[in-house]
């Protein structure tokens, strides 16, 4: 078969996104499966995509979480390609579509690994931008691993050279990237609020199939109440969600810790006082 890089010997293909194309291999010299994503070759010749490519390897390889992808090894040779962590398992968007609805105790315990991967990135200055069930891989287990921070950006003090386009799917675009502003931490925990309510409901919040329609909901539809779609959610948890995907960013959670706080204290009000403690 197919190698890239002299060392991986491609087995098959695990999918794609609009940036690259993903496939399983074999690390022939530590002998083990991989996962090696390769650059689109129609934009290999696009400069700016080279780049964006190569950033995603540097913002990943500067974390290292149970709950993030891990990046193995970067090469340009044959194409431009990571290697990474194989995950065995699927996408997050996989498993709504196969599941919904879940237990709220196995989605809190989805979102709880979502929620820590993106407060280790954050810790480092690393905001993801492209939060979304694609980017969310689960193995059988129901361990969750986040991936593809191909636009993250690192915000620690930088000035950042910030070319806004919308490159991924409308549905999880928070209001402030709607008008054009920036990606945050704010705009990533908006992100893990629509991930939630669709984890939850099996239904996105601001459905729609043109972007600028989805991006005008984000902006100024009222929040459907989950519990309206599912009335086992426990007020608490929804709260939580009315909170991350508040309009205003300031009215929404500073840091995606406090939404985690939030989330354990929900499913048990007893101890909050004591998970304070221990968070502080
Ligand atoms: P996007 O269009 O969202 O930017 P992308 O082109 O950057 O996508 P990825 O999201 O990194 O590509 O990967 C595409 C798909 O490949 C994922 O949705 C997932 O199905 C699969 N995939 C990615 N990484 C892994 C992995 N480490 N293990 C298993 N499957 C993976
Ligand atoms: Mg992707
Ligand atoms: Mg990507």
């Amino acid at each position: 078969g197919k190698r890239v890089g002299g060392r991986y010997q491609i087995i098959s293909r695990l999918g794609e996104g609009g940036m690259a194309i993903v496939y399983k291999a074999k690390d022939l010299i530590l002998d083990r499966f991989v996962a090696v994503k390769t650059l689109r070759p129609e934009l290999a010749d696009d400069e700016e995509f080279v780049r964006r490519f190569h950033r995603e390897a540097e913002s990943v390889t500067s974390l290292s979480h149970p709950n993030i992808v891990a990046i193995y090894d970067i090469g340009e040779e044959d194409c431009y390609y990571i290697v990474m962590e194989y995950v065995e398992g699927m996408t997050l968007k996989e498993f709504i579509r196969d599941y919904s609805p879940v237990s709220i105790d196995e989605a809190i315990h989805i979102m709880k690994q979502i929620i820590l991967a993106i407060a280790h990135a954050h810790e480092h200055g690393i905001v993801h931008r492209d939060i979304k069930p694609q980017n969310i891989l689960i193995d059988e287990s129901e361990h969750v691993k986040v991936t593809d921070f191909g636009i993250a950006l690192a915000v620690s003090g930088a000035t950042i050279t910030y070319t806004h386009s919308i490159m991924g799917s409308a549905h999880y675009l928070s209001p402030e990237q709607a008008k054009g502003g920036k990606a945050t931490v704010k705009s990533d925990i908006y992100a893990i609020g629509i991930v939630m309510f669709e984890l939850l409901t099996g239904k996105l919040p601001f459905p729609g199939t043109s972007p600028v329609s989805v991006a005008l909901k984000h902006l100024s539809s009222p929040m459907p109440y989950p519990r309206d779609f599912r009335a086992d959610i426990p007020q608490a948890v929804e709260n939580v969600m009315i909170r991350a995907l508040a309009k205003d960013p300031s009215d929404r959670y500073n840091h995606v810790t406090d939404m985690y706080q939030d989330i354990l204290t929900a499913l048990n009000p007893e101890r909050a006082h004591e998970l304070r403690l221990i968070l502080n």
